[in-house]
């Protein structure tokens, strides 16, 4: 089946080691064989990561006697571009997008995978969130003859199993689900950004909004799912004619870190903060498994069980397009998180 035809794509991108993994001189635990392939934990990494020293003396958690070999969509290693990622994920989905279905794309991974670094990205180097925005009214622009658009953005987080408005923060929204528009978040800001700047500027300052505490585990450890949205509404032009309206929604995902709330020994509110983070993200694990299995059967999809998976409701499955894209370390030092994510990745094919 063609990448495009599929209606969920599994990918995973490497980042490139950190300062703090280069001076711990710890060793590589994925091997990047090719397009598709990735080793995890190779008995040899015939082309190593600078800095990343095989067979070192400080070699963390105990090798498994196993390599293991797993076939993704698309793998992307150290070298690959925003762009690269951009192109080979959300930009092959943009079709069915403007066709009408829903799409979304997450980014699923430990924290200081690198899933900030590749939804929103840096200024300098702006993320898919930014990529797929411009993509999108480069594409409506040369429509215009055509049909009438209309563009809307949003940008959203689930936090401790509330929703916030990341644009124009106020208190908890609710979510509720409406025969026409469905899943509708009441209270949320709209937004038309009327250029690339004021978009990048929109993102920065949402960002900037979003609910982040220290844990003992990662001082910049993101607690939250960020949610931004881009609704297009579209009817064609055709003079004393009215036209249907057809809307669809796509959906750009950083995820909280995915890392065992045990290892970080929150306490009191950090705990249960924890607990709820793990609530949402096993939630949309198990969306995605029951998905998988169902195949076209008709089967029970427990939507119900979380805030996020509520959101999503009408934005996975079905005839919807999703992208998920499983970020990793290459290093030694996030041996267990990498294997988990590589894990949960694989599952959800
Ligand atoms: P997460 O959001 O998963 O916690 P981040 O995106 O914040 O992780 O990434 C952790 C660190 O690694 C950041 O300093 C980020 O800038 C850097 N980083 C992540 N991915 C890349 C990449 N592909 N290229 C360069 N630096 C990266
Ligand atoms: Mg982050």
């Amino acid at each position: 089946m063609a990448v495009e035809d599929s209606t969920l794509q599994v990918v995973v991108r490497v980042r490139p080691p950190t300062p703090r993994e280069l001076d711990s001189q710890r060793r590589p635990v994925v091997q990047v064989v090719d397009e598709r392939v990735l080793v995890f934990n190779p008995e040899e990494p015939d082309r190593g990561f600078p800095g990343l020293k095989w067979g070192s003396t400080h070699d963390g958690p105990k090798k498994k006697s196993k390599d293991l070999t797993f076939v993704f969509d698309r793998v992307f290693g150290e070298a690959a571009s925003q762009q690269d990622v951009f192109q080979h994920t959300t930009h092959s989905i943009l079709d069915s997008f403007l066709q009408g279905y829903n799409c979304s794309v997450f980014a699923y991974g430990a924290t200081g995978a690198g899933k900030t670094y590749t939804m929103l990205g840096r200024e300098e180097d702006p993320g898919i969130m930014y990529l797929t925005t411009v993509e999108l009214y480069k594409r409506l622009e040369a429509r215009q003859e055509e049909k009438h658009f209309e563009v809307l953005i949003s940008y959203q987080e689930v936090y401790n199993e509330q929703i916030h408005d990341l644009l124009e923060p106020k208190g908890p929204l609710a979510i509720r689900e409406d025969p026409d528009k469905g899943v509708v978040v009441q209270g949320l800001s709209f937004h038309q950004p009327a250029s690339a700047e004021q978009l990048l500027e929109m993102l920065t300052r949402g960002n900037c909004n979003r609910t982040q505490h220290p844990t003992d585990a990662n001082a910049t450890s993101s607690r939250s799912h960020a949610i931004f949205q881009i609704f297009v509404k579209q009817q064609d032009q055709v003079p004393g004619l009215t036209q249907a309206v057809q809307v669809s929604k796509m959906s750009l995902i950083d995820l909280a870190g995915s890392e065992r709330a045990s290892s970080t020994h929150a306490k009191g509110e950090r705990l249960r903060e924890g607990a709820n983070i793990n609530r949402s993200l096993l939630a949309l694990i198990n969306v995605l498994n029951a998905l998988a299995d169902a195949k076209g059967r008709k089967t029970h999809v427990p939507y119900r069980d979380s805030k996020l998976t509520r959101l999503l409701k009408d934005s996975l499955g079905g005839n919807c397009r999703t992208v998920m894209i499983a970020a990793i370390s290459p290093s030694s030092l996030a041996y267990e998180d990498t294997y988990n994510t590589l894990k949960y990745a694989d599952r959800a094919k």
